[in-house]
């Protein structure tokens, strides 16, 4: 069920300026604002204009889309909204739309408001063990993203939510392929791959390169995917608890089928400062600092809060390792070793069910 966007899809004057930092507070409180803010994203970046997008479509397909998210604790619309929100405020902060075509931006943004569609709330480590429909359907290869992308293609084909339907057939297929190519690329059993391929390429950074532009693009998406820690701790946080309450869930579910538990989604062995620490260190700050060096403006508005953030779970930690048993700690530390292992060999990634999860949070617990 959803209500219509105001006729008015200027919200106030503030808001609408708050919306190209990534600072930006929340995900706003209700959907209508969700979509408003959406739809005024489409407009202000010259998307309506250039691909000759029908304003009432554009309207019906966002409403379309909020439908097609579940209610999960993290795979939501809030979340669909968090990650196109980051996508725009990066346009504006790293001047893309200066560096990339149009065609481009229509891909960033169009990927990032599909990347979870339907969501079921189980990560694909579940779909694969438990072999589920999706599994079975997608031959356990990213079983979660190629049904999020094929989602977002069968909304299209309904006419009344087809926002390219004006676009002639050549440049269809090269933003389905774009969209395509961003949306499979958020699965986090390819970080590494991903992550490595884009370094290869950044020091002849060439931006007249096709194959370039693609995997900058595939950097982005994966950037704004995991970005909640970017933003200020009164957003970040609830976010974390978010994502545990679906690890959780799912954790719980594995054990009542007999299913193997991975140990950052086990609700006996994961807390919230150990997580954050190793997802901070292992994966987003490195991450961010991979990007920081073709956009250094990334720096001071993404990275510091991400350091500020690790500093913060870190004096966490240290409260709550007064209070643990050496033996916990020696199991974290094998299952971080593991987790290094994965990261500096990609090829041992698919037999390790640690990584295959869009939003991965990992238990790391040293000193
Ligand atoms: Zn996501």
């Amino acid at each position: 069920m959803y209500h219509p966007i105001p006729s008015t899809h200027a919200s106030q004057e503030e808001t609408i300026e708050a919306l190209r930092k990534p600072t930006l507070m929340s995900g706003y409180g209700e959907p209508n604002e969700m979509l408003s803010c959406l739809e005024h994203m489409y407009h202000d970046l010259g998307l309506v204009k250039d691909f000759n997008i029908n304003p009432i479509i554009l309207k019906r397909w966002l409403l379309c889309i909020h439908d097609n998210y579940r209610s999960n604790p993290f795979h939501n619309f809030r979340h669909c909204f968090c990650v196109t929100q980051m996508m725009y405020s990066m346009v504006s902060l790293c001047s893309l739309q200066v560096k990339l075509s149009q065609v481009d931006i229509l891909i960033l943004m169009t990927a990032s408001v599909c990347h979870d569609l339907d969501h079921p709330g189980y990560n694909n480590t579940y779909q694969i063990n438990a072999r589920t429909e999706l599994a079975v359907r997608y031959n356990d290869i990213s079983p979660l993203e190629n049904h999020h992308c094929a989602v977002a293609f069968q909304i299209l084909t309904q006419s009344e939510c087809n926002i390219f339907s004006n676009i002639d057939q050549e440049q269809f297929k090269r933003i389905r392929q774009g969209i395509i190519t961003l949306i499979l690329a958020t699965d986090m059993a390819r970080h590494a791959e991903i992550l490595d391929s884009f370094k290869e390429i950044l020091d002849n950074f060439d931006y007249s390169n096709e194959e370039h532009i693609t995997q900058l693009k595939m950097i982005l998406i994966k950037c704004c995917d995991i970005s909640n820690e970017v933003r200020p701790i009164e957003v970040a946080e609830p976010w974390v608890d978010c994502l545990l309450e679906e690890y959780f869930m799912q954790s719980d579910r594995e054990k009542s089928e007999g299913l193997p538990v991975a140990p950052f989604m086990d609700r006996d062995k994961v807390t919230k400062p150990t997580a954050q620490i190793g997802f901070l260190k292992f994966v987003l700050i490195p991450l961010f600092e991979t990007i920081a060096k073709l956009f250094p403006e990334v720096e001071e508005v993404l990275l510091q809060p991400l350091w500020e953030s690790r500093g913060r779970y870190e004096e966490l930690k240290q409260t709550d390792d007064t209070m643990k048993e050496d033996p916990e700690r020696l199991s974290s530390l094998s299952f971080l070793w593991s987790f290094n292992a994965i990261l500096s060999n990609p090829s041992r990634q698919p037999t390790l069910p640690t990584f295959i999860s869009p939003c991965l949070i990992v238990t790391v617990n040293v000193t």
